[in-house]
């Protein structure tokens, strides 16, 4: 029997320097080739696992010197574990990366940025048929994907030897030595968020973190009760609507000061507060609409886990619940809540053409108005300005032009077709003027005791800064991400059965407030109470404080000061 090679253990006549080993056999010329083979083939496995942060050096938002920095860093962390494991060993595993790399690098293409906790709950949260039909569309990248995976261990397996990179005991003890170091410096400076393949693997951690005191938390919110109930009960008929927005900016209403106008209709609408100074507080849907609906708030958001929604509250008061949509049916966090409603309706059509418009949502709202329900809560799920903003208003609300058309091309996010991103933007607040006013006429028609209050979940970068940031939900974030429009509506019937109120929610229109006092806000404005209510929390109540320090989380779901 012929002597098992050293290197990958194959059976081979060899005689290099004495010892067996594979292939290349006899001079030393011929060995050295072989290795110089071995690392061309490693630097090319190296290059597949490290894809994304190729591409985030250049793509990416940071400077020059971070991104050398950066990328510096990630290399020395994917080398690290080459100290103790064998060629081929440390690629396998390194080639699990290759399975994520499609989502941070789609994370990278979309926000220039590495992938987000959210980012990665948001696919996990993606309902199974959604996910399907996701990947039927993507079929060719993920074609690729499976292909380059193949190659990738094909590789590993075949042409990188089983052997440790490095002998000598005391080059291992000195790099360890400086990888230490740069370790602790690392999470000292921050930059340890940033380094890929790592930083994926401490989001997908964070993710099932979350999803795990989501999930025993579900169990607790099954019996949890408020308490909740009508503190006069009035026979009069009562409506009150909620509606939550998409992608709203404070300072692009002509109601607010901005000198477009973009709010004809608001304008002129009796007895509306719009508030200067409310801010949400997170710059995306899925983290903003818990502290919107729930007790919880920045500081506290797990709070959300564990306790239902204000609309939950109205319905332990005797109120009929109802949940009407045209986004958000794939949240889970939403479906539980829609679904305790007495009727919920969700409206969902592709959302890339203007099939998707918010007036869709006016049947169901006249339906549940011509009811007979002596109490009414009806929320409204708007879509508003989402992205693509071109999609979400009918050719009549195109005035602001040149704007964008049609199916949208990414090369165009640049600061150069500013102008073009904010007529269309503008456009869509049009819409959203009309789609509001013309709901506050539904619901006044009723001649209730009623009231609307509008909130936009966050709002938008349309390249206000030197940075020339743009959409929302970055980690490098700005005031425009978080200011939002915030309405409140009373009809005349409401304005003389709670006058107090209204002179409160009229004095605190200037307050610095954020989006969670929505949640003790609205069930006062319907006088509902419950051993829980804070009232210094709400904007109907003359003790109403506001908020000497704002906070926000972030969408790597941690919490941090605000604006
Ligand atoms: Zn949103």
């Amino acid at each position: 029997m012929k002597p098992a090679c050293k290197n990958c253990a194959k059976e081979h006549e060899t005689t290099f320097g004495g010892a067996n080993r594979c292939g290349f056999h006899g001079s030393i010329k011929e060995q050295i080739n072989h290795m110089k083979k071995e690392y061309i083939w490693m630097f090319i496995l190296s290059g597949i696992v490290l894809f994304p942060n190729i591409y985030f050096t250049f793509y990416g938002k940071q400077t020059v010197t971070t991104a050398l920095l950066l990328f510096g860093c990630s290399c020395l962390f994917y080398l690290l574990p080459t100290l103790f494991l064998r060629k081929r060993i440390f690629f396998i595993i390194q080639g699990l990366f290759v399975l994520l790399a499609p989502f941070e690098a789609a994370h990278i293409y979309l926000n220039r940025m590495p992938a987000t906790s959210a980012f990665l709950l948001s696919i996990i949260d993606t309902n199974q048929d959604e996910s399907f039909e996701l990947l039927s569309a993507i079929k060719f990248p993920i074609v690729i994907l499976f292909l380059l995976w193949a190659f990738y261990f094909f590789i590993a397996f075949v042409k990188i030897s089983n052997t440790y990179f490095f002998q000598s005991n005391k080059i291992k003890l000195t790099a360890l030595f400086v990888f230490t170091g740069m370790i602790v410096t690392g999470y000292s400076t921050g930059w340890n968020k940033e380094i890929y393949p790592y930083d994926l693997i401490l989001r997908t951690y964070q993710v099932f973190v979350a999803k795990k005191e989501i999930n025993e938390g579900k169990k607790i919110m099954r019996n949890f009760k408020f308490e909740a109930v009508k503190k006069d009960p009035i026979d009069e008929k009562e409506v009150y609507v909620f509606v939550i927005g998409e992608t709203g900016r404070y300072d692009s209403y002509s109601i607010n000061g901005y000198n477009r106008n973009t709010s004809p209709m608001l304008a002129k609408t009796k007895n509306l507060i719009s508030y200067t100074d409310f801010y949400s507080e997170a710059n995306i849907t899925t983290s903003s609409l818990p502290i919107i609906l729930t007790r919880s708030s920045a500081q506290d958001y797990e709070r959300s886990y564990v306790e239902k929604s204000f609309v939950d509250a109205f319905k332990e008061a005797g109120f009929k619940t109802y949940w009407i949509a045209d986004q958000s049916a794939n949240n889970k966090f939403i479906r539980r809540i829609a679904r305790d409603t007495d009727k919920e309706y969700f409206h969902i059509v592709n959302f890339n053409d203007t099939t998707n418009l918010d007036e869709q949502l006016w049947p169901s709202l006249d339906e549940v108005l011509a009811g007979n329900d002596r109490k009414t809560l009806i929320v409204l799920h708007t879509l508003g300005s989402h992205f693509r903003y071109n999609y979400r208003y009918p050719p009549q609300f195109e005035i602001f032009k040149p704007s964008l058309k049609g199916a949208f091309d990414y090369a165009l996010i640049s600061a150069k077709n500013k102008e073009l991103f904010i007529n269309t933007y503008d456009n869509s607040i049009l819409y959203t003027d009309f789609f509001l006013a013309k709901t506050i006429q539904k619901i006044d028609s009723l001649h209730a005791i009623s009231a609307l209050i509008y909130v936009a979940d966050h709002g938008e970068n349309l390249f206000d800064t030197k940075e020339n940031i743009v959409f929302h939900g970055g980690s490098d974030y700005t005031p425009y991400d978080f200011h939002v429009p915030f309405f409140v509506w009373t009809s005349d019937q409401y304005n003389l059965q709670y006058p107090s109120k209204v002179e409160n929610l009229r004095q605190n229109k200037d307050e610095r407030l954020t989006t969670h006092h929505i949640f003790y806000s609205i069930l006062d404005v319907a006088n509902i109470t419950f051993p829980g209510q804070i009232l210094s929390e709400s904007i109907a109540s003359e003790t109403l404080q506001g908020d000497s320090v704002r906070y926000l989380i972030n969408t790597n779901m941690e919490t941090e000061k605000g604006f």
